[in-house]
């Protein structure tokens, strides 16, 4: 559930609109270029913090379902940011048209977008799917926090919701951007909403839940999971950040700074 990198390029065909790559995947095309790959990885940052942490420093109104209108992004991220002054609402809209990770929830017809999973603000996101839920689904903790688990059950951390995978290997790669060990717990999914607690769908991998209680998730039987490795890259780009990170920290704390 964590963001891959990505650096594809929109372009817009005449025919069949907006495209990742090189060529429509339709008609094979050349397209026109709508935005460059660096302008759709900023945006990817922009857009899901604005949608998921940081609205107000866009001025960008979420309703209280985390819905904003287009408008007032494309006209935000305008004002903020120099490098996007040329952005109009038909740019944000053909990004939310072609990402491939299922962040977000568009309703053309109110030209409005939220996102649907990933929130450290308060959003009700109770109106998303919660039929048809998975019987068993799975969640990635690190070593260090097992006994805890156990004891006091799974909460949210600096985000709002528990996010739950569909399988163990999703879980697992989630969980191995924190830690080279992940544990992958099997959440009994079923006996939670009999016992009426929801769980929702954000996208076809990840669901949605206030909290789950000891008693509902055991260790799941371990097994053999194979990381892409373009997911590897980047957890070892994370990795080195958080070093780096740390050893600035350190070197502040031991006033070298
Ligand atoms: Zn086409």
């Amino acid at each position: 559930m964590k963001d891959k990198g990505e650096q594809m390029k929109i372009k817009i065909c005449n025919k069949h609109g907006p495209f990742r790559g090189e060529k429509c995947p339709v008609c094979g095309d050349e397209g026109k270029l709508m935005l460059n790959d660096w302008e759709v990885e900023a945006l990817s940052r922009i857009l899901t913090g604005i949608l998921r942490h940081f609205p107000e420093n866009f001025n960008v109104k979420l309703d209280q379902h985390g819905w904003a209108n287009i408008n007032d992004i494309a006209e935000g991220i305008k004002g903020k940011n120099k490098k996007f002054r040329f952005l109009k609402p038909y740019h944000v809209e053909a990004f939310i048209l072609t990402d491939t990770k299922g962040r977000f929830q568009y309703d053309k017809s109110a030209g409005k977008v939220r996102a649907t999973y990933g929130h450290s603000i308060n959003v009700d996101l109770s109106d998303l799917p919660s039929e048809n839920i998975p019987r068993k689904l799975y969640y990635a903790i690190v070593p260090e926090e097992e006994e805890f688990i156990t004891e006091i059950g799974i909460k949210p951390g600096e985000r709002k919701w528990v996010h739950l995978s569909d399988s163990y290997e999703e879980a697992y790669i989630s969980g191995r951007h924190r830690t080279d060990n992940p544990i992958v717990l099997e959440i009994d999914a079923e006996k939670l909403i009999n016992d009426g607690r929801a769980i929702y769908r954000a996208n076809e991998k990840i669901y949605i839940t206030k909290e789950i209680p000891p008693g509902y998730f055991i260790k799941a039987p371990i097994k053999e999971v194979e990381v892409p490795k373009e997911e590897l890259d980047q957890i070892e780009e994370e990795k080195r950040r958080r070093k780096e990170k740390e050893r600035r920290k350190m070197e502040e704390d031991l006033g070298m700074k």
